[in-house]
């Protein structure tokens, strides 16, 4: 900070005597030069502002284009890094310390200016002014950084929210099965072996029915964990992608005892035993897409699976003609525990898409959906496609 030895003044003033007298004073002017710029309109010096810069402005209130405090405005509104000192008449004291509150750094009345005044009043504003800019400076950064904080603080406190509403539901989803179990096993003791064999072994089943779920909820649990904390990485290993989708879609039909068919149909080059895939990650994004499918479809409905083989991706699409879903819904089905309202009673936890979403961005890829209410659904996801392992072998030895 601190003044430059030379300080460059615009003096907007029409009235030329008064300009050639403060002309004269500064020539006097011994421990600093002056450079004095002269305006008689308003409009000349913004036109001066536009190119060259000033240390000071030193303006008069009365112009022939502009009268007392609208002459600030507009020199302010582009320079406001430049100080201004008002000069008044003897009888406008009043106007110039309203111009001093609209940010005007001081003010000199004309007829008591002598040179001593004068540098002071012109070194002083300049002074304040940088002083001014700094602070606002650093009140802009301590702005800033209260705005960070603040945000950095309203998401912890949603991410605290969201912790306690995910345990809430958790434990909520736990109940179900515990309550199954609980009950069935109530029963078959108190029964002391009177039931018939039958009753039994469907408690029995019940029980074991339960006891997976729980697990299943308990590893789909630990995976969200695992992606949040951003260790779900892919495992690629060579995989007969075709020979997969077939199994999983074989094994949905069996524990499905709808009578909904699926229709698998794929295109484009599949490389049998080249391709690789991480089969974990695949198949909870196919299983999940599929058995939303089967479960949120009509009895009998078709169930179109597309998968198409690109150069550098596999596109895979499920296409139901069930519930679907509203515009509103769409929004938040990746969100863990989301249900959308049209559920009614149809079973679920509401984690399945949030654990697809989490395996699509493990694997880089991307997931669409499409779907009308009450017509049907599609949902798209797009995997990039792995080398095969003989090309990426061939790749990395390199040539003697
Ligand atoms: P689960 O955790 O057992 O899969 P869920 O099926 O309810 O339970 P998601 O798979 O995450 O949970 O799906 C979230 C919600 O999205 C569902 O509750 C349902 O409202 C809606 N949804 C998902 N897939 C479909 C679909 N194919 N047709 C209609 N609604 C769907
Ligand atoms: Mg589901």
């Amino acid at each position: 900070m601190g003044l430059t030895n030379l300080i460059k003044v615009l003096l907007i003033e029409d009235n030329l005597a008064e300009a050639r007298l403060l002309h004269e004073v500064l020539k006097g002017a011994t421990r600093q030069e002056f450079q004095l710029f002269h305006e008689k309109r308003l409009q000349d010096a913004l036109k001066q502002l536009e190119t060259q810069t000033f240390n000071i402005i030193l303006l008069d209130l009365t112009l022939p284009d502009s009268q007392g405090l609208d002459s600030l405005v507009p020199i302010t509104n582009k320079n406001s890094h430049i100080p201004i000192v008002v000069l008044t008449n003897i009888n406008d004291e009043e106007l110039a310390l309203e111009a001093v509150r609209k940010g005007a750094q001081d003010y000199l009345v004309k007829r008591h200016i002598t040179l001593d005044i004068l540098v002071r009043s012109i070194c002083y504003a300049i002074e304040r002014k940088q002083m001014e800019e700094k602070l606002k400076e650093v009140n802009q950064a301590l702005e800033k950084r209260v705005e960070e904080r603040t945000t950095q603080l309203l998401k912890a406190q949603e991410l605290n929210q969201l912790k306690s509403e995910f345990v809430s539901m958790l434990s909520h989803d736990f109940r179900n099965p515990l309550n199954t179990i609980l009950l069935s096993a109530g029963l078959l003791e108190e029964s002391h072996d009177q039931l018939p064999r039958e009753q039994q072994l469907l408690y029995f089943q019940m029980i074991r029915n339960a006891v997976q779920d729980m697990n299943q909820l308990l590893s789909e649990v630990l995976l969200l964990g695992k992606a949040d904390s951003g260790k779900l990485k892919p495992n690629f290993n060579e995989l007969d992608l075709k020979e997969f989708c077939q199994q999983i879609i074989h094994s949905l039909h069996l524990s499905f005892e709808e009578s909904s068919q699926i229709i698998l149909n794929f295109d484009g080059d599949f490389q049998s035993n080249l391709e690789l895939w991480d089969e974990k990650l695949l198949w909870h994004i196919l299983h999940n897409l599929l058995s939303n499918a089967l479960k949120y479809s009509p009895e009998g409905g078709k169930i179109f699976v597309d998968i198409l083989a690109e150069e550098k991706s596999v596109t895979f699409r499920v296409k139901d003609q069930g519930i679907g879903i509203s515009q509103a819904s769409q929004k938040h089905l990746f969100e863990p525990f989301y249900r959308a309202d049209n559920v009614e009673n149809i079973s679920g936890t509401g984690l399945g898409l949030s654990i697809v979403r989490k395996c699509v961005e493990a694997y880089e890829g991307n997931i669409f959906v499409e779907s009308q209410l009450g017509k049907g659904t599609t949902f798209t996801v797009i995997l990039p496609r792995q080398q095969p392992l003989m090309s990426k072998m061939e790749k990395s030895i390199e040539p003697i």
